[in-house]
């Protein structure tokens, strides 16, 4: 997708600040955090949300969270985290390439805003 800024950032054409990366997945810090930590781990390929996903992303999706726990140890979230997906309009969705926001290092809310 030419035009979407996450798939920039996975072929390095934008900056990020990079925290984990593999041939499938890429873990970068969100430029607005909301939490002492607040990364973001996408796909590398274009998936324009969880809506979007189907069965040919069923293994990268699946390494994706397997990989959550190595992420969230590298960044000392020892005492827990919240892994989040926006998806859609009424998920507040900004940015249509499927991310998921790690986010920890303080005690989360819930519910939600
Ligand atoms: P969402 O609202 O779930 O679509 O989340 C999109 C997230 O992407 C927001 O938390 C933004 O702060 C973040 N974001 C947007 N552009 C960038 C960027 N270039 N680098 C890092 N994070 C970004
Ligand atoms: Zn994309």
């Amino acid at each position: 997708m030419s035009d979407c800024i996450f798939c920039k950032i996975a072929e390095k054409e934008i900056p990020s600040k990079l925290v984990y990366e593999d041939d499938d997945i890429l873990c970068f810090h969100d430029l607005e955090p909301q939490a002492p930590v607040h990364v973001l781990i996408i796909p590398k390929k274009h998936i324009g949300s969880l809506d979007e996903a189907g069965a040919d992303d069923i293994a990268v999706l699946g390494a994706l969270l397997i990989k959550v726990k190595a992420i969230a140890a590298s960044l000392g979230l020892e005492n827990g985290y919240r892994l989040v997906n926006n998806c859609g309009e009424d998920g507040m969705q900004t940015v249509k390439h499927l991310h998921f926001h790690l986010l920890g290092k303080r005690k989360m809310l819930w519910p939600p805003g």
